[in-house]
Order: structure tokens, then sequence, then C-alpha cells
């Protein structure tokens, strides 16, 4: 067989959001499993709602989630232009070729697509207006994903507007001719065109592409179609929020297809290595942000220090939390690390890491009450600093055997002693455990802090 060219063709009227890239991946997906060409083709014909902005997003989100284009804008290859908006002189010509073969006609200043067939006028009730039916033959999809389809054109159709701007089943279908395109894979959304496609492809003596329809992603709650105005709907938000890329390809992987075991955390050459058409589900997929914040928390556990210390920091660079950046870089280091097994994503540091750069950290008042309603917390915290005064800091498990054996001591347990220096350290009752929040503080800032929050008692 020759070899798969698959071309993935958003129109740049909006937000780059999960559907698409969804779409873009299972294109990139199939082209690297099966070593073919992962095209890149701009659908930018409606001047109106275009935007080079958009544009812009499109590559970018592409390139951030590490969908490399091997021809398309940008990169050039043998079947550009690859912006519709530069293809005109190629629409007019094989617009001329189905003038020729008398299969399009003019009328009303629009020009039509002809179908073949018997034609009778009828009365159309709906429309309230006399139409042109033709009996045609259905057209029969072999939907990789979908299965047998039939649906049936049976009126002509325009394929140039009276503006002079061709319809967009003319020009994808031209240009999925053009372009050499053996495999369409597009949302179900468009199943309801393929009838139009197929007749074109055919009227140009083309091959029909191999078709697979992508099943729609439901939003996280209630029915319907996920849209770009759903929660959680744009790439770049992610982005921004200090999202692994590879995690979020990861999860949008499984938004319809898997590996039909239970895996789902999977590196993308396994992936690769395992996709194909049928497999994806034929039902529709939901989106599930939980799941998503799950999988970007596995990924950034298992993060290398360094690439983890670098997001982090463009992370606080981008919130603009100054004093973490200010902060000498050694100690920086030591607090996210100390974060990464506890964040959902980057974004949520500056906030979970707040006290370890300013001393004017705010102490929860409903965390405070309750702590202080239980035992004796003063006592706990008065001896604690004296045993912090000289014990050894140099590692948790030090700190952890001098807690304790000063709880034995006291026919404690090290429990009594956790919740309140917890509070006078950090102001709440969650976050790294406590022995390496006095480790990373060090010894004056965490005897200054008990001290000051002793004398508010
Ligand atoms: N421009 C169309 C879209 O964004 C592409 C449809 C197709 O892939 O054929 O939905």
């Amino acid at each position: 067989m020759s070899q798969v060219r698959v071309r993935f063709a958003p129109s740049p009227t909006g937000f780059f959001h999960i559907g698409s890239a969804r779409t873009a991946l299972f294109n990139w997906l199939y082209a690297r499993h099966t070593g073919g060409v992962f095209v890149l083709r701009v659908e930018d014909t409606d001047q109106a709602r275009n935007s080079e902005e958009f544009l812009n997003l499109i590559y970018d989100s592409l390139t951030w989630l590490g969908m490399n284009w091997d021809e398309g804008p940008t990169v050039g290859g043998n079947y550009g232009p690859y912006r519709q908006s530069e293809r005109a002189p190629i629409y007019k010509e094989y617009l001329q070729k189905l003038f020729d073969a008398g299969r399009a006609y003019e009328k009303d200043g629009a020009v039509w697509f002809k179908l073949l067939g018997e034609r009778t006028e009828v009365y159309d009730d709906h429309r309230k207006k006399a139409v042109t039916k033709v009996a045609n033959a259905p057209a029969v999809i072999e939907d990789q994903i979908r299965g047998r389809v039939e649906r049936i054109e049976d009126e002509d159709f325009v394929i140039v507007r009276s503006d002079g701007n061709p319809v967009f089943h003319f020009v994808n279908v031209v240009d999925d001719i053009a372009m050499k395109i053996t495999h369409v894979i597009r949302g179900e959304d468009h199943l309801s065109n393929t009838s139009k496609h197929v007749e074109l492809f055919k009227a140009f003596g083309a091959p029909v592409p191999v078709y697979a329809h992508i099943p729609l992603i439901l939003k996280q709650n209630g029915p319907g179609k996920m849209s770009k105005r759903d929660q959680g709907a744009l790439i770049e938000d992610y982005q921004k929020r200090g999202f692994l890329p590879e995690a979020l390809v990861n999860f949008l992987c499984l938004l319809g297809w898997s590996p039909k075991d239970d895996r789902e955390k999977m590196p993308i050459a396994e992936v690769i290595r395992l996709f194909d058409l049928p497999g994806v589900n034929q039902s529709n997929a939901r989106f599930d942000e939980k799941k998503l914040a799950h999988m970007n928390m596995s990924y950034l556990l298992e993060l290398p220090a360094d690439r983890f210390v670098a997001l982090a920091r463009a992370q606080y660079e981008r919130q603009a939390a100054t004093p973490a950046l200010a902060a000498d870089p050694a100690y920086f280091r030591e607090v996210v690390l100390l974060s990464q097994p506890k964040i959902k994503a980057l974004e949520e540091l500056p906030a979970y890491t707040a006290y370890f750069f300013t001393e004017e950290f705010s102490i929860d008042a409903k965390v405070r009450e309750k702590v202080l309603a239980k035992g004796e917390p003063g006592a706990r915290l008065t001896e604690l600093a004296g045993l912090l005064a000289t014990a050894d800091f140099s590692t948790d498990a030090a700190i952890e055997e001098a807690i304790k054996g000063l709880a034995m001591i006291k026919g404690l347990s090290f429990g009594d002693y956790q919740p309140v220096a917890r509070l006078a350290v950090s102001g709440t009752n969650a976050g790294p455990s406590i022995t390496s929040l006095f480790r990373v503080l060090g010894r004056d800032r965490t005897l200054a802090r008990i001290t000051r929050f002793l004398a508010t008692l």
C-alpha cells in the first residue's frame, strides 16, 4: 500500500480546544504508527471569522503538545500552499474540471454541483417550494470506526456562493485530492457531510479516502457535546496552569481510544506502537477533569528534579510570585522539590509554598481554633522549641527521632506535637511533613516562627 497521508484541517475561527487537539492527535498518531505523513492544512476561507491570532494559537498548541507536522504552513512541502486562503487558483482549476465534465452549473449567481440520476420536480412542504430530487444511489462509507454507513444525496448543492467564495465541501475535497490524502480522520460531526464529499471525489474521478469519524467528547456533567465555552476546554489554559504536555497528550489519547488492557499511563512511543483506527471506540468519550489532574500529578511525580525545578520556576514567573523568585535558588529548589509529590498542577505551587518565602503568612483561623482546643498546645510548643534549639537538623529522620525522643520522655506521642508545630510554622494543617518543614526552613526560621506564635497564645 502507498504511504499513508493524513491531515489535520482546523479553521482558525476560535480558541484551540480539547476536541481539536484530540482530532489532531489521532491523525498524528496514525501517521506515526504507519510511518505516514502528517499534514497541517489551514481551512481559513471564512475571512470574516478567521484570525491570525487563532492561527498562531494552533501552531503553538500543536508544538507544545509535541505534534510536529511534516507538511504545512511554516514547514512547507510538495503540495502547498497549505492555507486555503492562498489556494484560489487551484480551486478555480478544479471548478473548471467540473464544468468541463458537465458536473457544475450556475444558478442564481451561485455554482451548483450536479448529481447524476433521474431528476423530478417535487413540492417540498417543509421548505414550501419546488425542489429537484435526484434518484441517486446511496454513498456507502466503510468508516474505520463507525463501520458501514450509507447516506444518500438527492439534491444538487452549492459549491461556490454567489459572493464568489467556495463552500467548505468543495475546498475540503479538492485539497484532499490535491494533497493526496489517503485517510480522513475527523470528528463525528462531519459524518453528515461525507456523502457530499464522496460524490465530489467520484465526480473528479479521484479515489475516495478511507474515513474514520471519531466519536464526540461529552462535557463533564450532563448531556451534550463539550464546547469551547465549557470549563477545562482550552488547551492554552492548561499551558498557563503548568500542566505537562505529556500528561495532557496521554489523557487525550484515552478520549476514545484505549490499549484494550487496563493501562492508562503510557509513554507516547507505546501509544504510537499500539494505536490503530479500529481500536477507537464507537461510543462517545466523556471529559473528566479529575482524571486529567490525576494523570498530570503522576507525570509531575516522576519528573527529574532539575526539570521539575525549571518548570516550577517558569510557573512562579507566569504567576508573578516574586518573593519565591527572589529567594536563594538552593532554598527555592528544596521547597519546590518538597512540594513535587503534593500538587496536581504547577499552578498550585505559589499558593502551596507561600509561607516558605515570607514571614507574613496568615494563620488559618479555623485551623487555629481547632488545634488550640485540644490538649496543651502551648506547653507542647514550648517543649519543642527547647528541643529544636539544639537538635540535629541535618535530615528529616534526625529531626523525627529527636521529637519522638522528647515525646517518649513526656509520655506522649509525635502526634501531640505535630498539629501545633505545623500551625506555628506554616499557618495551616496541610503540607509536607513537619520534619521536612523544619529542615528546609532551617533552625533559625523555625524557632523564630514558633516564638512568634507562642506570643499570640
Ligand atoms: N475545517 C474543518 C473543521 O475544522 C475540517 C473538517 C475535516 O477534517 O474534513 O472542522
